[in-house]
């Protein structure tokens, strides 16, 4: 983590010095901006993405927030969004048109596949590939538009080479967006790797208190331009100035967070290690060979977000191993102060998770900030009831 991105995090944006040096960046909960006369009217009138007009165009808050974010991912320009998923969509409408061809790298986040299903109807389609050079080469279409990964992702924590992945789709001329949800731009900036639009869902580590929903897209200026034009404006997936105002709050603790989240993790999956029922260890911190040196190329550090797979579970297994915890809440999502868990057995799924490679006994933890002792304690609960079953 560079101390220069821990300064853009907790900098106040005052682009026209007009905050009387408020350290906290104001909240504009406007919906619309009165001009001084009429002729100023009709000229910002059509240039909605350069003047404060309308809060579904840009608002000061928000801006601050992209400003920021766009910083950190060195990114010429930035979108923000009322949810990741909002991101997610106003990019996949800008980009596609009928008949274009979309190609997935490692495990999807699921509801960006259902939005790809859904596109179908609008003569869309799209593959799923793996992230290596021959694979990716065997599945490129004439009408591949669009390379769309997640490293890592959020599940298996599979991770990609940007670096092989960007100058393949060059080749191509098919454009590169990651979801880089998992690493924050503190660990992972794709777009000095090439990639073409880095996505975020604001929601987890960014935010990073479990008390909003956002989401962002960064990339040149011309494709954000084109984006907010289109898939932001015509959706009206507007983050909030009070929300953006959260995130950006959020923002000024991103690294000394980051920091502990993977303190945490790291004392976790030492204990995880030592335990005879777990199969396997889900973190870009445990990667070996040639991911190994994919992992040290690309990222500056890790988060706390982790799977690990209970050998042979049953549902019940998991059930006992889950509800025995009482400092890990229950839940989706990701990324806050507090430590999650969640697992994707259910009582008939077993046979359609193997087939997905997802190894029915998967446990996927969120750590939190509470401490690695309380943590372990925690875990320690959950195996002894799996051992007295
Ligand atoms: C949560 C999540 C999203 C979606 O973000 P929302 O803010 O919930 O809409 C997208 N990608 C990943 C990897 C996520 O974890």
């Amino acid at each position: 983590m560079e101390d220069s991105d821990s300064m853009i995090c907790m900098q106040t944006i005052d682009e026209n010095g007009q905050y009387h040096g408020a350290v906290a960046t104001p909240i504009f909960q406007t919906s619309l901006f009165a001009q001084p006369d009429f002729e100023t009217f009709t000229k910002v009138h059509q240039k909605e993405r350069e003047n404060f007009v309308y809060s579904r165009g840009v608002n000061p808050t928000v801006r601050a927030l992209e400003i920021k974010l766009a910083t950190l991912e060195r990114a010429e320009e930035c979108k923000c969004f009322a949810s990741g998923m909002g991101a997610i969509s106003a990019t996949m409408l800008t980009l596609l048109q009928q008949g274009d061809h979309v190609l997935f790298l490692n495990t999807i986040y699921g509801p960006t596949r259902q939005l790809l299903d859904f596109l179908h109807r609008y003569g869309v389609s799209y593959d799923h590939s793996n992230p290596v050079k021959s694979d990716i080469e065997r599945d490129i279409k004439p009408n591949t538009k669009v390379i769309y990964l997640e490293s890592p992702s959020t599940n298996l924590m599979d991770v990609a080479d940007l670096k092989a992945i960007s100058t393949l789709a060059k080749q191509h001329n098919i454009v590169t967006v990651i979801d880089n949800t998992w690493s924050t731009p503190l660990f992972q900036k794709p777009l000095e790797f090439g990639i073409d639009l880095v996505l975020h869902s604001l929601t987890k580590y960014i935010g990073g208190h479990s008390d909003l929903i956002g989401g962002a897209v960064a990339g040149n200026r011309k494709t954000i331009d084109r984006i907010f034009e289109e898939g932001f404006l015509l959706t009206g997936s507007v983050l909030s100035p009070n929300d953006a105002f959260l995130v950006l709050r959020g923002l000024s603790t991103l690294p000394v967070r980051m920091k502990q989240h993977w303190e945490n993790a790291k004392d976790v999956i030492a204990y995880l290690l030592h335990q005879p029922e777990v199969e396997h260890i889900f973190h870009p911190s445990q990667a070996t060979g040639e991911t190994k040196k994919i992992v040290q190329n690309q990222m500056k550090g890790f988060s706390g977000l982790l799977s690990f797979s209970i050998r042979d579970a049953s549902f019940e297994d998991v059930r006992t191993f889950i509800n025995a915890f009482t400092l890990f809440k229950i839940g989706v999502s990701w990324g806050g102060y507090e430590s999650l868990v969640i697992a994707p057995i259910r009582e008939n799924n077993a046979e359609k998770l193997r087939s997905e490679n997802i190894p029915p006994g998967l446990i996927r933890l969120s750590i939190g900030l509470e401490g690695s002792a309380l943590q372990i304690n925690d875990l320690n609960k959950g195996f002894n009831a799996l051992r007295n079953r």
